[in-house]
């Protein structure tokens, strides 16, 4: 007798094959699915708001790709752009024309002096950090607990994404973050708390001369969605006061909550700021930029190397012009994504408490994250109380919605993404599988 394959059956085959060849049988960790069990979905195709995976069901995405994916997947100006600049090579290892319209485009939109692209974010953090230390003589940095940078080493550092669950799905609590990290290189990272203004000031006073950059999420995702308060933000410009510099990670947030990220939201004015993901189209590419006088240390103009055979690689260079000329030509589109994710957020406030199930969701622009905590809407601020979150029950939760055709962000503590792509069938739909998903948490 023939057995019916499962609706997994694909998925689980190919991650049975994955995991003999790949540690963990994925290429970055928090797609195995750890932190919520189950088979992590193989995905054969992305178009618009779905993705279908290998046994052919189709789910209403909230990944986007960790975020590229703005327009939504496979739009067709970002296609056209690819299969165009696809007929002229594939990488040339010169420079050539699409970096520098590139360039002029995210220095137009940002306000960033000069730029220079890398193949990821973690590159350009990385870069973005010695260059500060290149260009202030100084050794420390300060990051915030719960914020992540990618993956580089002095960066891995009570750091947030997929090291905020361990292998076991606990909250991993200590610095380094991970194994492999020297507390050589680690103790050259001092760990402040996100939204606490007074501590950044003790630390600055303290060890503020010896600071190179303080680098910072202006809009937490990868602790969860964490918002700053105007008195951090404050706090955040006094680092420049004692000669350090302000680096505004926006790798998550730049052309995500405006086109000129979170900086142009808040009224930020960091020295430098690092991008990635949207800025690619979903093709690798990061980079960091800002201030001209610092910029110009970098090689071969200054004294601070960096380099990458596939920076400023046409394909990918094709794709990020593609999408930041869309979302420069469409007025409304930031309007919409606002629209479509506080209807979201609204509706899921509503359906968890007419099911009894606490939860405190925060929301901005195209980002949100539904904490599973007792607490007040809005007042999850840092990162201790992001950790209180229940996270077995997010994680039935998240079964709940998958099996109901809506790919959520796999862990507790990550944003969802909204894209131009998802409209209010797709809401409806959402709103419709969340309901069923609250209300099966009683049982
Ligand atoms: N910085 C932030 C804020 C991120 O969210 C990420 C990735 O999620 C990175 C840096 C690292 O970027 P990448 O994964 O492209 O190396």
């Amino acid at each position: 007798m023939t057995q019916t394959p499962s609706k997994t059956s694909q998925s689980e085959a190919l991650f049975a094959r994955a995991r003999t060849v790949t540690p963990g049988g994925v290429n970055s960790p928090v797609r195995a699915f750890k932190s919520v069990g189950g088979t992590p979905r193989f995905i054969r195709e992305a178009h618009g708001a779905y993705l279908t995976d290998a046994d052919g069901t189709r789910y209403i995405d909230y990944i986007g790709s960790w975020g590229p994916m703005i327009l939504g997947h496979d739009h067709p100006a970002v296609r056209e752009a690819i299969s165009d600049a696809l007929q002229y090579g594939t990488s040339f290892g010169a420079p050539g024309e699409r970096e520098v319209q590139l360039a002029e485009l995210v220095t137009r939109l940002t306000g960033a002096g000069k730029v220079r692209f890398t193949s990821s974010g973690t590159e350009a953090t990385m870069s973005a950090l010695r260059l500060a230390r290149g260009f202030t003589g100084r050794k420390l940095i300060v990051k915030f607990r719960g914020n992540y940078h990618g993956h580089a080493d002095g960066l891995l550092v009570e750091a947030g994404s997929g090291l905020m669950t361990n292998m076991d799905g606990q909250l991993g609590e200590s610095a380094p973050s991970s194994a492999g990290v020297p507390e050589e290189y680690a103790s050259l990272t001092l760990v402040s708390e996100y939204n606490d203004p007074a501590a950044l000031d003790t630390l600055m006073a303290e060890r503020g001369t010896d600071v190179a950059a303080v680098i910072f999420e202006p809009v937490v995702g990868n602790a969860g969605v964490l918002i700053p308060t105007p008195e951090f933000l404050a706090a955040l410009h006094r680092v420049q006061a004692v000669g350090a510099l302000l680096i505004a990670d926006e790798v998550m947030t730049g052309f995500r909550l405006s086109l000129n990220g979170a900086t142009g939201l808040l009224g930020l004015k960091p020295d430098l700021t690092c991008w990635g993901k949207i800025i690619g189209g979903g093709l690798p590419v990061g980079a960091y930029g800002g201030r001209s006088d610092v910029m110009d240390f970098v090689s071969p103009q200054g004294p601070v190397y960096q380099a990458g055979t596939l920076s400023g690689n046409p394909l990918a260079m094709a794709a990020g012009l593609a999408t930041l000329r869309a979302l420069e030509a469409d007025a409304g589109i930031y309007d919409g994504l606002e629209s479509y994710t506080s209807q979201l957020a609204g509706g899921l406030k509503t359906l968890a408490a007419e099911a009894g199930v606490p939860i405190s969701v925060n929301q901005i622009g195209s980002m949100l994250t539904p904490f599973f905590v007792d607490a007040p809407h809005g007042t999850v601020r840092n990162y201790a109380q992001a950790a209180r979150s229940d996270t077995a029950t997010f994680g039935r939760w998240f079964q709940e919605l998958l099996a109901r055709g809506i790919y959520w962000a796999p862990s507790q503590f990550e944003s969802i993404f909204v894209s131009a792509s998802h409209t209010p069938t797709e809401l409806d739909a959402t709103l419709e599988a969340a309901r069923a998903a609250f209300g099966s948490l009683k049982t």
